[in-house]
């Protein structure tokens, strides 16, 4: 069976298509600025080569249009016909509490995704048009599957996932700890266990999805039990751009000071904060540690400040749990940022490891960074998030 796995944004479609006999990608690509017809183009890519194409496109309508073109059509034509497209599964970022699991899109659904858009008003409403538009192109008989970011993070206990302000605001406006990168956090524990030969059950894990969004996940008896992300992924520690957690009246005081709006302060928290925001320099972990080595203090700060906070947050999950057996580093710099993997795990070898320093030399790869005879497993393991939606997206429509 084939699927076509989709991540949606309101001005790009990002896709993957997956033979689930073997798991192998047979092509992915992106559409680019939808909604800027003049400026739109997809790019194709099928194992190494590369196919480009400006194609105005106004919607996601012709997005879909576009992503089916280069599927079946000219030099990255992979299928002869979209009858070879079994399904679809699309990511959605915001489940809420009534989404634990991945589920087939009905109406019902798609209407609860537009509700949902009150508690993620930058990503529910334009998951929902592209879900809309692959309908119109697909037709109702290709059955769609959504996967929820926050899906995992549904078993957080309820004092793990309660904030502690006047608990009218949770009955009001459903406002509690949701998390996210959920996707990513289930790959991840998942395949660490059988990379440890063990039931995911019986350990007690730690992942750790640092990338230019950053989240800390415990799992404990098979399930998440505590994440770092919040109400929206603003929360938790420090990010390319993002804040993370802050002590909130620091808000209040600025925007008072400074005579800013709410939406004002949400941009300056979200776009403007985290590494770029203390480095002065990027976003980008990887000139924000050249410039610190070059002597720059801010960049050597804030390079600092990420992995003081993931450090610390290990040390409070383990605390959550009772111990922990396996930390898991995934995400950009998760997987491939030997110098914070080795200032993080070097803060937290106390809790019964040690770093091996030849395995967190390499980059992008599976593999165990802790010594072999460590009481704790530390792992590499990349993210697949598509990969596991499209596994869901097969389970559901198999059944
Ligand atoms: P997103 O959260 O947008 O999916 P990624 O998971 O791609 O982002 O992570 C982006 C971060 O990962 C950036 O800070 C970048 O510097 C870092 N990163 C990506 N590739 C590498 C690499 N090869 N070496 C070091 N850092 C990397």
């Amino acid at each position: 069976m084939k699927i076509l796995v989709i991540n949606a944004g309101s001005s790009s479609l990002k896709y993957q298509f997956i033979d689930m006999n073997g798991e192998i990608l047979i092509a992915k690509g992106v559409c680019d600025r939808i909604g800027v017809p003049e400026n739109s183009n997809i790019e194709h890519k099928v194992g190494d080569k590369k196919f480009s194409k400006k194609i105005a496109m106004p919607t996601h309508v012709e997005a879909f249009e576009a992503v089916i073109d280069s599927l079946t059509n000219g030099e990255g034509k992979v299928i002869n016909d979209i009858s070879e497209i079994s399904a679809i599964g699309h990511r959605v970022v915001q489940g809420g509490s009534i989404y634990g699991e991945s589920v087939l899109i009905t109406d019902k659904v798609l209407t609860d995704i537009d509700e949902l858009a009150e508690l993620a008003p930058l990503h529910n409403p334009a998951n929902a048009q592209a879900i809309r538009a692959c309908i119109k192109v697909f037709g109702p008989d290709v059955p769609q599957v959504a996967t929820f970011d926050t899906a995992f993070h549904q078993t957080i206990p309820e004092k793990a996932f309660m904030y502690g302000i006047p608990y009218e605001y949770y009955e009001k406006y459903n406002i509690r700890r949701y998390g996210f990168h959920g996707t990513s956090h289930r790959f991840v524990s998942k395949r660490c266990a059988e990379l440890m030969n063990k039931d995911l059950k019986d350990v007690k894990m730690i992942t750790c999805h640092l990338g230019n969004g950053c989240s800390i996940s415990a799992i404990k008896d098979g399930v998440c039990v505590d994440t770092s992300m919040g109400l929206t992924p603003l929360d938790g520690f420090m990010m390319g751009t993002r804040s993370g957690g802050v002590d909130p009246s620091i808000l209040t005081y600025i925007m008072k000071k400074d005579n800013i709006s709410p939406d004002e302060m949400n941009s300056i928290l979200n776009k403007k904060s985290g590494l770029l925001g203390i480095s002065g320099i990027s976003n980008d972990s990887r000139d924000v540690i050249a410039a610190g080595e070059a002597g720059n203090h801010r960049a050597r700060l804030a390079f600092e400040m990420q992995n003081y906070q993931v450090a610390k947050f290990i040390g409070s999950y383990a605390a959550a749990m009772g111990g922990v057996d396996a930390i898991v580093f995934t995400g950009g710099i998760g997987e491939n940022e030997r110098r914070s993997r080795k200032y993080v795990c070097e803060m937290v070898e106390f809790l019964g490891f040690k770093l091996n320093l030849e395995n967190n030399d390499t980059s992008g790869q599976e593999i165990k960074i802790s010594s072999e005879d460590s009481k704790v497993q530390v792992w590499v393991v990349p993210t697949n998030e598509e990969l596991l939606i499209a596994r869901d997206t097969l389970e559901i429509v198999s059944k």
